[in-house]
């Protein structure tokens, strides 16, 4: 069979890897420029590999083969310099956590780190080069998919008897193209995340992240929402994300370089019911109101004291930013988030301060807007010619699932 694979991302290695070795005709079309451009994959940025049933999609994935994956990143790393870990191994702190209301999620992590996943993914292409039936086609955005039972054309004019469209988040204007065309792909189509980048000294946390690196807990609020915490980095770095028309905060860590304080999200899941069903555009009206506030291209950044008090920030004290000053306002998040996703924030953290003291000092930094939008869930069965792999699919939302997820997808194909 000729397959097309769209995007070169986490999925379409796993589903490179696997069928490799095949007699199929592989091309592959990626719209940057090359494998070093920056904006290629997802998986250019802090590079966790997270082993777990419990979070990084909604798609059930053997551990064994989450293993196999995480083994295969990193063993295109020359210094095998990564850090590890098990997210609540030790029973004393799941035990302390779950008494205080949180629950615990169960995970071992491997964090290669940004600087080093370049080289991953450039020695992922090279070995995949390498293999005669698979052919790259960078600097090709694809803008359009047609369909028949017996053919998919990409671009209205290369021609494919299947078309395995693996764009993660940032394609997700083909993908809305192709469910304009087909609306029975969706399966669902109702959840955000939205909430705040936390930054505080390594010394409050400093136990924690030498337990686990990352833990990730998840807390039923009073005001009914669940709220989580996402990304935790030790000594790490606050970033900017910018979407093209509003722009939110994230997080990193570097393996070399390191900085005084750790961050981490707190996102509260918006779950709506019908007539709601634009969840991005939700949170996209959120964001701009945010940097309506900041100024363009900007976020609010705030000490978690006047959070509470909802009172401009004007001055800081003992915890400074990671992200540069250009950046962000100080300001008041009150103004552009809704009530009922701030306490739920504020109850989350002055919960989690009973188990870290420390957390909800005065002058420890809250800076918004943080978002994660869930893509679409879209259906595989719908169309045997037609599968969606990895953050695209709307299954799942890590490196690791995407990367099995495209595993998984080969593998069927493999066996027709
Ligand atoms: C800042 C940041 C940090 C993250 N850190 C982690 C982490 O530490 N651990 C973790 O597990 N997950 C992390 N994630 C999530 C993780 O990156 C994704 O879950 C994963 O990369 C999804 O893989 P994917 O293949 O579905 O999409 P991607 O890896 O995003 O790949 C999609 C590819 O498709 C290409 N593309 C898009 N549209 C088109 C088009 N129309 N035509 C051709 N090509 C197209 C893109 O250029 C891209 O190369 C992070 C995400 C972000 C944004």
């Amino acid at each position: 069979m000729k397959i097309a694979i769209v995007g070169f991302g986490a999925a379409a290695i796993g589903f490179i890897e696997r069928i490799k070795d095949s007699e199929h005709e592989i091309h592959v079309f990626e719209k940057s420029a090359d494998i070093y451009s920056s904006s290629i994959s997802g998986i250019r940025a802090d590079g966790k590999l997270f082993v777990s049933k419990e979070m990084g999609g909604d798609i059930d994935i053997d551990l064994l083969l989450q293993k196999k994956l995480v083994d295969f990143y990193t063993s295109h790393i020359d210094s095998k310099n990564i850090e590890t870990g098990t997210s609540f191994g030790n029973t004393g702190y799941y035990q302390e956590f779950y008494k205080k209301g949180f629950q615990p999620i169960n995970a071992d992590f491997y964090h290669i780190g940004t600087d080093q996943l370049k080289e991953v993914l450039f020695r992922i292409y090279e070995n995949f080069k390498s293999n005669e039936n698979i052919h790259f086609h960078f600097d090709y955005t694809v803008t359009t998919i047609e369909r028949t039972n017996d053919q998919v054309k990409i671009n209205g004019s290369e021609i494919f008897d299947i078309a395995v469209i693996a764009v993660g988040r940032s394609g997700h204007q083909l993908v809305k193209t192709i469910i304009k065309k087909s609306p029975k792909l969706i399966l669902d189509n109702t959840k955000v995340d939205l909430g705040i980048r936390f930054e505080l000294p390594d010394h409050i946390v400093e136990d924690l992240n030498r337990e686990m690196y990352e833990f990730k807990i998840k807390y039923k609020s009073r005001t009914g929402f669940i709220v989580r915490t996402f990304c935790n980095n030790p000594s790490g770095f606050v970033v900017l994300e910018h979407y093209g028309d509003f722009t939110t905060v994230n997080g990193h860590a570097k393996l070399k370089e390191k900085s005084k304080n750790t961050n981490f999200a707190v996102l509260v899941t918006i779950q709506l019911t019908e007539p709601f069903n634009d969840p991005t555009g939700y949170g996209s009206h959120i964001a701009k109101m945010s940097n309506l506030l900041a100024g363009q291209e900007k976020v609010i950044l705030q000490t978690y004291q006047n959070f509470k008090d909802s009172k401009r920030t004007k001055n800081l004290y003992r915890v400074h930013p990671t992200l540069p000053m250009e950046n962000y306002i100080l300001g008041d998040i009150n103004l552009a988030f809704p009530r009922r996703i701030i306490e739920s924030i504020i109850d989350f953290l002055e919960h989690l301060n009973e188990v870290i003291p420390g957390i909800t000092n005065p002058d420890n930094l809250v800076i918004a807007p943080e978002i994660k939008f869930y893509s679409n869930k879209v259906s595989n069965d719908l169309f045997p010619n037609l599968k969606f792999i990895g953050d695209c699919s709307g299954h799942t939302r890590s490196i690791i699932y995407a990367t099995a997820h495209g595993y998984m997808v080969a593998e069927e194909l493999i066996r027709l």
